[in-house]
């Protein structure tokens, strides 16, 4: 796998999204409508849908967000488009509406390789494009990206939950499970509502925003309490410029996470996923390396790529020439997903976790959903769990 050339214009576009310095451009000042117009917008208008979207909200964050709000009469099917187009449609709209489901649920892995933590879904899938996005799949027959705009169901449930006899290792809110919570929050300002509304009427709960958005200046001054966790998705810089689309660089993820700390939050690291290439040992030990030239966080948790059987067709429908499919191909099943041979992840979790450990040696880290077994094999304890997840 190798970085892209510059910012070289030929050819399929997403190329051009993965350039750092375009990249970088999509949350600054007046982000939904970058002043560069080689900048594809990330979002490119708000959709609600008439009866179904709370009305009032929908129009103030499309005032906020100086974004065309295209009011409907139901979803359209837009199933059947492919590559770009279908990307373009997915996921360069926030589709607003009500949520009638439940907002917080709780998480059961399908064979018990997690902690039953509790989400939060503010969202449904992801302006990003990463070619990896499990939500491609979890999404199939809805995939266009939605934010619920009915906040005083979303807030009562949470009363309620901080309310609950609930074990205080559970007691957080994951609003990363089903989208990236900060990577329109400049377009919604929810997290400048929720954020400080957690020390004043829900003190016994964590939120955790798992993102790799770097756009955090908005929520630098708010009074959260130490309720709040960021957590930033990182990754190596090939990584990043070939399956990362549309994101901040790592480096820009890490700027961002040194200001969350800053600004007392709790910052958490997830290296996930990780990639087996063919320079990978020397780049996730520089990523390391750099990690701890920005931010010292409380955790590190790692994971491997792995994805679900069925993710490879949504992934070939939007990149059809992702170097994804070749490396499905090299999977072994286990656990009900595709991974890595076992003793090639033992390495590879082995050569991040001594590098982590030679900057600080008594760091909480944490494998993302793999068996005790190969916690052991790298010298990890699985008994009092500090994951990301948890509290
Ligand atoms: S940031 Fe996460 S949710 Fe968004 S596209 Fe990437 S993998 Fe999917």
């Amino acid at each position: 796998m190798g970085i892209p050339k510059g910012c070289r214009t030929e050819g399929v576009d997403i190329i051009k999204q993965a350039c750092p310095e375009h990249s970088r451009r999509i949350c600054k000042k007046n982000p939904a409508y970058p002043q560069n117009d080689l900048q594809e917008l990330l979002v490119r208008e708000l959709w609600a849908i008439r009866g179904m979207t709370h009305e009032i909200r929908a129009n103030q964050i499309a005032n906020h967000a100086g974004l065309p709000l295209i009011w409907l009469d139901k979803i359209p099917e837009i199933n059947g488009k492919q590559g770009i187009e279908k990307l373009l449609v997915e996921r360069s709209i926030i589709l607003l509406r009500n949520r009638t489901s439940p907002f917080i649920e709780q998480f059961q892995h399908p064979i018990g390789r997690c902690a039953k933590f509790y989400k939060l879904t503010a969202y449904n899938n992801c302006n990003f494009w990463c070619e990896y996005c499990y939500l491609y799949l979890t999404f199939r027959t809805q995939p266009v990206s939605t934010h619920f705009v009915n906040y005083e169901k979303m807030f009562d449930e949470i009363i309620k939950f901080d309310q609950s006899n609930i074990p205080e290792y559970l007691r957080v809110l994951n609003l990363g499970e089903l989208g990236d919570p900060l990577a329109v929050d400049y377009i919604t300002g929810f997290a400048q509502k929720i954020i400080p509304f957690m020390p004043k009427y829900a003190p016994n709960t964590r939120l955790l925003f798992l993102t790799k958005s770097d756009c955090v200046d908005d929520i630098l001054s708010l009074d959260h309490g130490g309720l709040s966790i960021i957590s930033f998705s990182i990754n190596t810089d090939p990584v990043f410029y070939q399956l990362e689309h549309r994101t901040p660089s790592p480096e820009s993820r890490l700027a961002a996470a040194a200001k969350a700390q800053k600004a007392g939050y709790e910052v958490r690291l997830r290296i996930d996923p990780v990639i087996f290439y063919s320079t990978w040992e020397t780049d996730y030990i520089t990523l390391v390396d750099k990690i701890f030239e920005y931010v010292r966080p409380t955790r590190i948790t790692i994971g491997e790529y792995r994805p679900s059987n069925g993710l490879a067709n949504h992934i070939n429908s939007r990149f059809p020439k992702s170097h994804l499919l070749k490396i499905n191909r090299s999977l072994v099943k286990e656990g009900g997903k595709l991974r890595y041979p076992e003793r090639l992840r033992i390495k590879i979790f082995r050569t991040i976790i001594e590098a982590i450990k030679r900057h600080k040696d008594d760091i909480a880290i944490a494998l993302c959903k793999e068996p005790p077994p190969i916690w052991k094999a790298v010298g990890l304890n699985v008994k009092g769990l500090r994951c990301n997840c948890l509290r």
